[in-house]
């Protein structure tokens, strides 16, 4: 039997696809979360779309290596353009900032049509991608934060339906859950803290050097950090548990 070894993060995301699904993993780099797909029997067919010529030519070797060529195909292009409507059930997009993530969903909205989940993966920007999604008549159905090497992913999972409800009847505003993700907000893991404390050292050290500057604009920019800082105390406040 051959293996493919991935990543905690990427197995996390194999979680999220539906048994027998046709899955398309956009920006693959070497087509490892889509040859693990297959190898696994979790995927039915994949698609590898990339946009660069160096990891399009690694997916390619992965998929020939793994004589798995009658069920995936590696396609080079931007985004969704390497899609045709309703080819695929399952599109993931991992490891890329959340801008990026929302503008290839956006450019390619058409390519959407029969897709039934949506599992992403920024690296940065979450907020973004919910944004687009709730936007889009997504509705979140699952979020999860992990750890790996030192560094806190999160995935976040989305089918059609009712995309405000996941917002719903929640003890803090729309606006803020998009910024914490609802899902993680009910489940408040270690991990989430881990997040928000990281967020807080960061604006600290941003303070420390304003307080340091005499421009003038800095006096309103201490002050907006400062509420950002309370904020972010607020959330760590609520997120204490007494797990590792
Ligand atoms: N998805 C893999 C993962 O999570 O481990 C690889 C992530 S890698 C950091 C991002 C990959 O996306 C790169 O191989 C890059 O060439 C590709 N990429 C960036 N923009 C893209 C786009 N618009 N369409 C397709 N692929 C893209």
């Amino acid at each position: 039997m051959t293996y493919v070894t991935i990543s905690k993060r990427l197995e996390t995301i194999a979680r999220y696809c539906p048994q027998g699904a046709r899955v398309a993993d956009i920006g693959s780099d070497h087509a490892l979360l889509a040859s693990y797909l297959l190898l696994q029997g979790i995927a039915s067919h994949v698609i590898a779309g990339e946009l660069n010529e160096g990891p399009y030519q690694a997916a390619l070797r992965q998929i020939h290596t793994l004589q798995i060529r009658d069920r995936a195909q590696v396609r080079r292009g931007d985004g969704l353009a390497v899609l045709e409507p309703g080819e695929v059930d399952v599109i993931c997009i991992a490891g890329m900032g959340g801008q990026l993530i929302s503008s290839i969903l956006e450019a390619g909205i058409a390519k959407l049509e029969g897709v039934t989940r949506l599992i992403l993966q920024p690296n940065v920007g979450e907020e973004i991608v919910r944004r687009w999604l709730l936007l889009h008549g997504w509705q979140l159905i699952a979020e999860t934060i992990l750890e790996e090497d030192g560094i806190l992913y999160e995935i976040l999972v989305a089918e059609r339906g009712n995309p405000d409800l996941p917002y719903e009847h929640k003890d803090r505003t729309k606006e803020e859950l998009l910024r914490i993700g609802p899902f993680l907000w009910e489940q408040k893991p270690p991990a989430l803290k881990k997040k928000w404390q990281n967020e807080r050292d960061k604006w600290e050290k941003v303070l420390a050097q304003l307080n340091r500057s005499d421009k003038p604009e800095a006096a309103t920019r201490i002050r907006e950090i400062k509420a950002e800082v309370e904020w972010i105390d607020g959330v760590i406040a609520c997120l204490r548990t007494d797990r590792p």
